[in-house]
């Protein structure tokens, strides 16, 4: 238990105030005494991961901050499966790491995403055509209305672009562990442009060379998150109807499409929209959109969660007005 720790220092965005109380648990029994007291208390508990997808409001916060430290993982095999239990508080990418290591597939196009194993399933992580959801098959967590430990099969978690029944319900669940599925046998999805362009004839390239791929990719194109204040993408890619897409196309020049497995559903690249207005290496005060990426916000030394949401709510009125469609954000509020 202490105090003082702000949420600055805890989150790649580098705002945000000071919590009441910073709880951290490794055991499960440690998990369920902190969350009955705070039901107890009727306080406001939220779960902190790595901080990278949060936007931390400013000031004095009336809640309990709580850190989940569970850092096993253990591994069952059968024939080519490999069943993968990795507790919360793993760094998301010494997971991938540990998996290409060892030569199972599933994880690595999911490469230098920051966070832990606790927040991937919330958010549905997904990077180059794989998504969390494709490989989860059940997480264990602390469920706060039923006071006991729930193992959540696929179904039960409502997986959907960037989301998931974890995000939709933010109070009810304290993930302890995640359960994946990979494979021995090469499992390649390399049809995204970048990573296409990048192995060029080389259509089967060995784990460890895809894992290489995409780190090197995503360094070249997102902030390193030791030397600036940001969480990656800002916003998520609007699914569109073809009815809204032919509007949208009329404003956004060669606009992409991308399919969503959806009949009649589209999905846009938001990075694309705000590149090509111009948003590239937009600055206003301590904010602004990364000069490299238009999706990426960044906030500068001095920065306070008011000037990110004001300058991000800037961004959504300008392109609603402009095209017609609110950006919705990836990165949420905390607590
Ligand atoms: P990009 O390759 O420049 O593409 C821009 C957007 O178009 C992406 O967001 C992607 O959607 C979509 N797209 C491109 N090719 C596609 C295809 N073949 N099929 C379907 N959709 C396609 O994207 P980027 O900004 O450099 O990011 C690279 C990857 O890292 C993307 O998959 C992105 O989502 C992922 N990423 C994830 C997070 C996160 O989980 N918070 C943060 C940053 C980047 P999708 O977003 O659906 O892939």
């Amino acid at each position: 238990m202490s105090g003082g720790r702000s949420l600055r220092e805890a989150t790649t965005l580098r705002v945000g105030g000071v919590p009441r109380l910073w709880e951290s648990v490794s055991t499960q029994k440690q998990l369920e005494e902190v969350v009955r007291q705070s039901n107890a208390d009727g306080a406001l508990l939220r779960v902190l991961g790595g901080g990278s997808n949060v936007l931390a409001r400013d000031g004095m916060l009336d809640c309990v901050v709580l850190e989940v430290r569970n850092t096993h993982i253990q591994s069952t095999e059968d024939g080519d499966v490999v069943m993968v239990t990795a507790g919360a508080g793993v760094s998301w990418d010494q997971l991938v790491v540990y998996t290409v290591e060892r030569g199972w597939w599933g994880l690595e196009n999911l490469s230098a995403i920051p966070g832990t194993v606790g927040a991937a399933p919330v958010q549905n992580i997904g990077a180059y055509g794989t998504e969390l959801s494709m490989v989860c098959t059940s997480v264990t967590g602390f469920d706060r209305d039923l006071e006991r430990f729930r193992t959540l099969a696929h179904h039960e978690m409502q997986f959907g672009y960037r989301d998931s029944v974890f995000k939709r319900e933010p109070h009810r669940y304290v993930i302890w562990e995640v359960v994946f599925r990979l494979s021995k046998k090469p499992l390649w999805q390399l049809s995204y442009k970048d990573l296409e362009t990048y192995f060029g004839a080389e259509k089967q390239p060995a784990l460890i060379e895809v894992r290489a791929a995409v780190a090197l990719i995503r360094a070249k194109k997102f902030p390193n998150l030791t030397q600036v204040g940001t969480a990656g993408s800002f916003f998520k890619n609007p699914v569109l109807t073809m009815e809204q897409y032919r509007e949208v196309e009329k404003q956004v020049s060669d606009l992409p499409q991308f399919p969503t497995g959806v009949p009649g559903f589209v999905k846009i690249s938001a990075a694309y929209v705000l590149d090509q207005m111009e948003y590239k290496g937009q600055r206003s005060g301590s904010v602004g959109m990364h000069d490299q990426h238009a999706l990426v916000l960044v906030a500068y030394s001095g920065a306070t969660a008011h000037e990110v949401d004001v300058f991000a709510q800037s961004i959504e009125k300008n392109i609603e007005e402009k095209i017609g469609v609110r950006l919705e954000r990836e990165v949420q509020f905390f607590p």
